[in-house]
């Protein structure tokens, strides 16, 4: 049977073994089958680098690598994760996508994003956005020395609450105007994306014709797992043990 595996938004990160847990179950049984595998961003809660060799990383590149002998897996960033570079995809065995990227989805053109771009009523973290995904900004940041981007992540870390509001930007849902303005640019009758935390399968109308926008879910509760076949589109998830 053919089927192709969507995940976004693990968020992966020491503090939680059990999400890493869930996905490297999900990695050596379900996955090893699937056609293809697409990681729709925010794969870590905090990317600082590709400098940044810690055990932890490594054994996630290596888990995705073994991945990659049975299937392609692609990688698109999120809004976590967008300075993960070559380095860590081609350990990952991982092919990157641009932020926006049209695929045929056996035989249905289907547009794919992490998302964060369409949440447009959210202007101070747009504003950030646009500098974070600047040619010049992450050369900025990863040009600072690694002890020094560990020491801003710790302390952002220990942020208050009305900080933290900031640094969730996937607290807003997306502007559903800006979901068909996006989706009739590219021509396209299917959307999937993450980073809402809001999973949902939603029927719109493009360009007057009967659309669906996919939203997958998040890893901190459960592992959301979107599952499609030339016939079906299911949304499922995965228990932490
Ligand atoms: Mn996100």
């Amino acid at each position: 049977m053919s089927f192709t595996y969507f995940i976004a938004d693990l968020h992966l990160s020491e503090d939680r073994p059990d999400i890493t847990d869930c996905l490297k179950q999900f990695l050596a049984t379900d996955a090893k089958k699937a056609d293809a595998l697409y990681v729709l961003g925010d794969l870590f809660e905090v990317w600082l680098g590709d400098d940044d060799v810690t055990p932890f990383n490594e054994d996630i590149a290596a888990a995705f690598k073994a991945q990659s002998e049975h299937c392609p897996v692609y990688f698109m960033h999120g809004n976590r994760d967008f300075a993960i570079r070559q380095t860590w995809l081609k350990k990952a065995g991982m092919t990157l996508l641009s932020e926006q990227t049209v695929v045929d989805l056996y035989g249905t053109p289907t547009l794919l994003t992490h998302g964060d771009e369409l949440c447009t009523r959210d202007v101070a973290y747009q504003k950030f956005r646009k500098k974070s995904r600047s040619w010049w900004w992450p050369r900025l940041m990863l040009a600072l020395p690694l002890w020094y981007r560990r020491r801003v992540a710790r302390n952002g870390r220990a942020e208050s609450k009305e900080n933290q509001r900031h640094l969730r930007p996937e607290i807003m849902d997306v502007t559903p105007q800006e979901v068909i303005n996006v989706m009739a640019r590219f021509g396209v009758n299917q959307l999937i994306h993450g980073h809402t935390h809001r999973p949902a399968i939603h029927q719109l109308t493009v360009n007057n014709a009967p659309a669906t926008r996919i939203v997958l879910g998040d890893w901190y509760d459960q592992g959301s797992v979107l599952v499609v076949t030339p016939d079906t589109i299911d949304l499922q998830s995965r228990s932490f043990q």
